[in-house]
């Protein structure tokens, strides 16, 4: 049994207790000419994942890495990859030691929700056996497929080579702040959404949960740094602006998005919280706070 389970505020409207968690911290070398505030050598990113405890299970948005990736790091993880961005691989901050310290059990994940399936989003996918796993048909071809040396460093099959339910979707649904095509989930309360962002990867997609006092929008790597967001001066730091360049798969489309997320930040900030996947200060809650404290050493967006 559940301990905490839907409740029903006085409109009518679904809410859901939602937990934010980080599922792996990486310290690429860089300092604050990365994340924008460490003012040592290295900087910090986590990964942002979301527990969504719903009356029908648990449901997570990513997974963050996983306790395989943890045990055994290669040849699950692209060294390359993993030399740049330094996970720290504590099996303290994968989702299932998450979900035990919180009295849970794996089998009461019934659902996962990717935004994407880069290495340090679906590590986690084999603790959860019983788990439907939904992510944008696209994004699941092109890690199928891994074409190119960027894919075959991010897309890691070895993460997801035991049999996974997959449920996968294409972009077209009803619309959502101004966003054309946001898929209801089979399976899922039509509170919890998927708002397709490509651009980073193929299939990559935010995900939208309705929240007690406003909606959340889980970005994922849609952007990486909390002021690209910002309405009137977007700005993101060095570190994070090559990251981006070197990852995405489509520039125009990229931005497009980012855009499309200012847009909703500037038009329906006060209904929609934004945040994306690696920003350890939105994890924390502190992003607009620090706004006003904007390190000198940031760039244009690219
Ligand atoms: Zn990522």
């Amino acid at each position: 049994m559940f301990p905490l389970l839907r409740r029903v505020c006085s409109r009518g409207a679904t809410m859901f207790d939602i937990h934010h968690l980080n599922c792996g911290t990486m310290c690429p070398w860089g300092g604050g000419f990365v994340d924008g505030v460490s003012g040592g050598l290295t900087a910090r990113l986590v990964c942002h994942c979301l527990l969504v405890e719903t009356d029908d299970g648990l449901v997570l948005v990513d997974t963050g890495f996983g306790t395989e990736d943890v045990a055994e790091p290669h040849p699950r993880l692209s060294r390359p990859l993993t030399t740049l961005l330094r996970p720290l691989l504590d099996v303290g901050e994968t989702a299932l030691a998450r979900l035990h310290a919180r009295g849970y059990r794996a089998s009461d994940v019934r659902h996962i929700i990717l935004t994407h399936l880069d290495f340090e989003h679906a590590g986690g996918i084999e603790d959860f056996p019983d788990a439907t796993v939904h992510v944008m048909a696209d994004e699941l071809d092109a890690a199928r497929h891994r074409g190119g040396l960027v894919a075959r460093g991010r897309y890691r099959p070895h993460q997801w080579e035991d049999p996974v339910r997959w449920r996968t979707y294409h972009p077209e649904g009803e619309p959502w702040f101004g966003f054309p095509a946001v898929r209801a989930l089979e399976g899922l309360p039509p509170e919890i959404l998927m708002v397709p962002l490509p651009g980073h990867t193929a299939g990559h997609a935010g995900v939208a949960v309705k929240g007690r006092d406003r909606w959340l929008l889980h970005a994922g790597d849609a952007y990486f740094y909390r002021e690209e967001l910002d309405p009137t001066t977007p700005t993101c730091t060095p570190g994070l602006a090559a990251w981006q360049s070197l990852m995405e798969v489509d520039h125009d489309l990229r931005l497009a998005n980012q855009a499309r997320l200012r847009e909703l930040a500037r038009h329906h900030g006060d209904e929609v919280r934004i945040f994306c996947a690696h920003d350890a200060i939105e994890l924390e809650g502190r992003g607009r706070a620090l706004a006003a404290k904007r390190p000198a050493r940031v760039l244009e967006p690219v």
